[in-house]
C-alpha cells in the first residue's frame, strides 16, 4: 500500500483474519480474548490493538500475541509488529486485581450464603461436604472437589463456606478466586519477576478456594504452579476447595498427576436439578422478594425452566419485574407471555430422540419400535406416550413429530395426544408413568 493506511484499511485487515483466529483458537478462546480487541492505529509496520483492561492485555500478550502477529503478517506483509495497549479510559491499572490479596475483600456475593442455599437430592452431598469443611476446625478431606454443570450452585457453596469462616473464625485466612484470576496473577508474577510474593501469598492461607479450575486446562505452566501450591498447602494441612465443571478424571488438558491429586480428597458432584429442588428454590426466592406469586406460576416455572438455577432465578425476576412495572398481578398467562422466548429455548433442549429413547427404556421395548408400523398394544401404547411427551416437551409441530415416528401422519400424533389425555384421566398408572418420564426428561 503506497498511501498511509486509513482506519478503514486497518479495520479491513483486522477483520480479514478474524475467521482464521476463530478457527485456530476455537470459539471460547476467540470470544473471550481476541474478539474484544479493537484497532488503535498503525505506524511503521506496527499495528496497535487495544484490550479492554490490563488483565486481558497481559493475558493476550503472553499467550496469543506472537501467533496473532504471524497470522496478520502472513495476510498483510506490511504488518510485522503487534502492540497491545489498554483502552486508555478503562485503564484500571492494577486495582482490579490487588483486591485478591486483601483478605477483607474476597469479592463474595452477599446472597451466596448457606442460609440462602436450598438443599435437595441433587446437591445434598455437595452441601453437606461444604458445611463440614466450613465448620471443621481440622481438615477432614483435602481437597474438597465440587463439580457440576453451569448454574448449579458451585460458586454459591464456595462463597457460603467463605462467609461462614469469615464469621466464625475471622482469624483464619481465606482466599477465594477463580482459576482465571489465579492464572492471571501467576502470569503477572512471571512478567514482573515477582513469583516469590505470588507464592507467599497463596502459601500462607488457611483455606484456599479455586473456582472453575477447568479453566487452567491446557495451560501447562499455570498447572505446574498450581500443583506446587496445592502440594505445599496440603503438606501444611491447609484446606483446599476446588470447583470444576467435570470430575477430576474427566478434566481434559490436565496433567495426569494433577488430576489424580485433585481426586484424593472428597469429590462431590452436584447433579442436574429435579423438579422438587427447582420448586423449592423458587418458593424460597419468592419469599425473599416478598411478592405474592400464585403457586401455579411457580410450578409452571419449575416444570419449564429446567436447564439451570441461574436461568430459573432470571425467569422469576423477569416475571416479578414485569408485574411491578405494568402494575398487574402475576398470572400464568402473563408469565407465559413474558417468558415466551426463554420457554422456547428451554423446550428445545429436550429432543424427540431423547424422549423416544427414555420411553423405550422405561417400557422395555426396542427403540426401533418407535418408528415401526407394529400395532401391538405393548408397543403402540409406549409409542403414544412418546408422541404425547414430544408434543408437550418440545416445540415441534405435529407433522414434524409424525416424521420422527417413522413418517406417521400428523393426525396419528393428534390422536395419540388425545388418547393419552383420556387415559390419564382414567388410569392412575399412566398418569404416574407420564409424570415420572416428564421429570426425568426435564431434569
Ligand atoms: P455455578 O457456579 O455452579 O455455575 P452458581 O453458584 O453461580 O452456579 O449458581 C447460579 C445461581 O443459582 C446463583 O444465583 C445461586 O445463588 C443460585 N443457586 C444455585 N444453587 C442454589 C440452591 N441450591 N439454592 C438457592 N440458590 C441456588
Ligand atoms: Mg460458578
Amino acid at each position: 500500500m503506497a498511501h498511509p493506511a486509513t482506519r478503514a484499511d486497518l479495520e479491513g485487515q483486522w477483520n480479514n483474519i478474524q475467521p482464521r483466529l476463530l478457527e485456530e483458537y476455537g470459539e471460547k478462546t476467540y470470544l473471550r480474548w481476541l474478539k474484544p480487541l479493537s484497532i488503535v492505529d498503525q505506524q511503521k509496520g506496527c499495528l496497535r490493538l487495544a484490550a479492554p483492561n490490563v488483565f486481558m492485555r497481559d493475558w493476550v500478550v503472553t499467550n496469543y500475541a506472537e501467533r496473532v502477529k504471524d497470522i496478520l503478517h502472513s495476510e498483510h506483509n506490511n504488518i510485522n509488529r503487534l502492540d497491545i495497549i489498554v483502552t486508555p479510559l478503562e485503564d484500571l491499572s492494577d486495582d482490579v486485581f490487588s483486591e485478591v490479596q486483601d483478605d477483607e475483600n474476597l469479592n463474595l456475593d452477599p446472597r451466596f450464603t448457606f442460609d440462602n442455599f436450598v438443599v435437595g437430592k441433587p446437591n445434598e452431598l455437595a452441601h453437606a461436604a461444604a458445611r463440614k469443611v466450613a465448620e471443621s476446625e481440622t481438615v477432614t478431606f483435602n481437597p474438597l472437589f465440587l463439580y457440576g454443570g453451569v448454574g448449579l450452585g458451585k460458586t454459591h457453596l464456595m462463597h457460603a463456606i467463605a462467609w461462614h469462616i469469615k464469621k466464625c473464625h475471622p482469624k483464619r485466612k481465606v482466599i477465594y478466586l477463580s482459576a482465571e484470576k489465579f492464572m492471571y496473577q501467576f502470569v503477572r508474577a512471571l512478567r514482573f519477576k515477582d513469583t516469590v510474593s505470588f507464592k507467599d501469598q497463596f502459601r500462607s492461607v488457611d483455606v484456599l478456594m479455586i473456582d472453575d479450575v477447568q479453566f487452567i486446562s491446557g495451560k501447562d505452566s499455570t498447572q505446574e504452579e498450581f500443583f506446587h501450591t496445592f502440594n505445599a498447602l496440603v503438606d501444611q494441612n491447609r484446606q483446599i476447595i476446588i470447583s470444576a465443571d467435570k470430575s477430576p478424571s474427566d478434566l481434559e488438558g490436565m496433567e495426569e498427576r494433577l488430576k489424580s491429586r485433585l481426586g484424593w480428597g472428597l469429590v462431590a458432584d452436584i447433579h442436574p436439578t429435579t423438579y422438587e429442588l427447582r420448586l423449592g428454590i423458587l418458593q424460597a426466592k419468592a419469599e425473599k422478594l416478598e411478592v405474592s406469586i400464585p403457586p401455579s406460576v411457580l410450578e409452571f416455572l419449575a416444570h419449564k425452566i429446567s436447564s439451570n438455577i441461574r436461568e430459573l432465578e432470571g425467569a422469576l425476576i423477569r416475571v416479578v419485574a414485569h408485574s411491578t412495572l405494568v402494575g398487574r398481578q402475576i398470572t400464568l398467562e402473563s408469565t407465559q407471555e413474558v417468558l415466551k422466548d426463554l420457554l422456547r429455548a428451554n423446550d428445545r433442549r429436550v429432543t424427540i430422540e431423547e424422549i423416544q429413547k427414555r420411553v423405550a427404556e422405561y417400557y422395555g421395548i426396542r427403540l426401533a419400535d418407535m418408528h415401526s408400523p407394529r400395532r401391538a398394544r405393548a408397543v403402540a401404547r409406549p409409542r403414544q406416550v412418546a408422541m404425547y411427551l414430544s408434543k408437550h416437551l418440545t416445540s415441534k409441530s405435529l407433522p414434524e413429530i409424525g416424521r420422527k415416528f417413522g413418517g406417521r401422519d400428523h393426525t396419528t400424533i393428534l390422536h395419540a395426544v388425545k388418547k393419552i389425555d383420556e387415559l390419564m384421566e382414567r388410569e392412575k398408572s399412566i398418569h404416574e408413568d407420564i409424570d415420572l418420564l416428564r421429570r426425568t426428561l426435564e431434569s
